[in-house]
């Protein structure tokens, strides 16, 4: 009980310097000192001070302190997020660019995409955190930890869509990590590393925000457009960002004690199995490859059967292969030939050449190796038995990214503490956390998406399962200021 109130002040104070817990410094406050040297911040626009609504003001703030300190001694792993007001800003967001058909289309850069910022701005003001915009469009907010010197805590994920996207992907892994932050500055519950909300801006037309905490986005890259209407340079600009100064986000190794990004699962083995979170162990790497089988275009109607060099036959028997040679083996990998281009693509002559895509993914990038080479020895068996010929051409490798250890066992207890189960998963879609593996040691959580749906409007997490994923970034970020120098 903080005793008896004793004096209003109206002065101007930096109170960042007297109590970290405070982030915000505006010039006009009013400070209510009460006894025991315990002091509020009521923020007043100074002409309405003398008002009634100003002195009301004051009282509600006085006991909403009152109320701060009968929490602040809830132990860290009795914690819980406020899941009907998180679900309440979930809904609000799906107003920044609600299409006709239900979905999102908030794609990065546009206007949707800058007016929702500024929503979740003041929404990070409300929490304790001090936003702003980074020179790539990130919007960055911040709460001082009460240790010096240690390197932040940092959770975060996005809110452009895809057009037509839905309203879960990237939105849920922010608005919980807002929540998660109001939920430990209502408590009074200090942290001793500073905590990081980042909201990633273009994850969604190539993880330009994240990448540049890489150092790796090319400059030619900014003059590429972005899936709205606007050059990628000329977006991060519009955001606020500056684009010529990009080099400026790069971190090393040691700058970010510790990445957690919740997130969709966008796949369907949450909420086929029933089971609330997934303990991401990693994020698939990708290897591409064009197939090009060569035969010879001949008359359709002339050339008897035997003596076809027929390349589309022996594609079409490769694909086959591909699919059997991955699923011979247990495991989490999968493979996907998505493209087949056929010439001369006549209906009355005998395909002389097909080129098709191939892509596998794994965790371990030796196996995709492996699957490969069989792949390739297979395919070229069956090109030469039926005299045509084949030739491969890898063109894309992105390498996989393992999470960290110590964090997927925080997932799992933070989850086991909530009485919720979970499952090990590796992440079968690309993800901003990807761009922190030479920054921090990273980890993931999952939340179901209904049946699987994703980038479309039937996309789907219930607010318990949004809830649920809150309260497990909590107890994760808890414990991982407690683990992490
Ligand atoms: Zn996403």
């Amino acid at each position: 009980m903080p005793g008896l109130f004793t004096a209003i002040y109206p002065v101007s104070i930096d109170l960042q310097a007297m109590n970290p817990r405070y982030s915000i410094a505006h010039d006009h406050e009013l400070l209510v000192l009460l006894a025991g040297a315990r002091i509020w911040k009521v923020t007043i626009v100074k002409d309405r001070f003398a008002s009634i609504n100003s002195w009301l003001m004051v009282f509600a703030m006085v006991f909403a302190s009152w109320n701060a300190d009968a929490v602040a001694d809830t132990p860290g792993n009795e914690l819980r997020v406020d899941g009907t007001r998180l679900n309440a800003t979930m809904e609000h967001m799906k107003t920044f660019g609600m299409s006709d058909t239900g979905g999102s289309t908030r794609v990065a850069y546009s206007d949707e995409n800058r007016v929702a910022l500024s929503y979740l701005s003041a929404l990070m003001l409300q929490s304790g955190l001090m936003p702003r915009i980074d020179v790539a469009g990130n919007l960055v907010a911040r709460r001082k930890g009460t240790v010096a010197g240690l390197a932040p805590i940092v959770s975060g994920s996005h809110i452009d869509t895809v057009p037509n996207g839905g309203h879960y992907d990237g939105i849920v892994g922010v608005m919980a990590a807002i929540e998660v932050a109001r939920t430990l500055f209502e408590a009074g519950h200090d942290l001793d590393h500073p905590l990081e909300i980042v909201v990633w801006s273009n994850e969604e037309g190539g993880k330009t925000g994240s990448r540049s905490y890489m150092g790796s986005v090319a400059e030619r890259e900014l003059g590429l457009l972005s899936l709205g209407d606007k050059t990628i340079g000329d977006g991060i600009s519009f955001l606020g960002g500056y684009p010529d100064r990009l080099a400026e986000n790069a971190r090393n190794r040691g700058d970010i004690s510790a990445y957690i990004e919740l997130h969709i699962e966008q796949g369907a083995i949450l909420d086929r199995e029933g089971i609330s979170i997934g303990v991401v162990e990693g994020i698939v790497g990708i290897k591409r490859w064009n197939i090009t089988v060569d035969g010879f275009a001949n008359h359709a109607g002339t050339t008897p059967m035997d003596q076809r060099q027929d390349a589309l036959y022996v594609a079409a028997l490769i694909v086959a292969e591909v699919r059997r040679i991955i699923t011979a083996e247990s495991g989490k990998q999968v493979a996907t030939v998505g493209r087949l281009q056929v010439h001369p693509d006549v209906p009355n002559v005998i395909p002389g050449q097909v080129v098709f895509s191939l892509e596998i993914r794994d965790l371990d990038m030796d196996k995709v190796d492996q699957l490969f080479s069989r792949i390739r020895d297979s395919a070229t068996a069956l090109a030469e038995t039926n005299d045509t010929t084949v030739g491969f051409d890898q063109y894309y490798e992105s390498p996989a990214v393992i999470t960290d250890e110590r964090i997927k066992k925080i997932v799992n207890e933070a989850a086991d503490i909530l009485g919720l189960l979970s499952l090990h998963m590796p992440s079968g879609a690309g993800h901003d956390a990807q761009s922190m593996k030479h920054i921090a040691p990273l980890g993931m959580i999952f939340v179901p998406s209904k049946k699987g749906i994703s980038h479309a409007p039937g996309e789907f997490t219930s607010e318990q399962q949004i809830t649920d994923g809150a309260n497990v970034l909590l107890q994760t970020i808890i414990a991982l200021d407690a683990l992490f120098d």
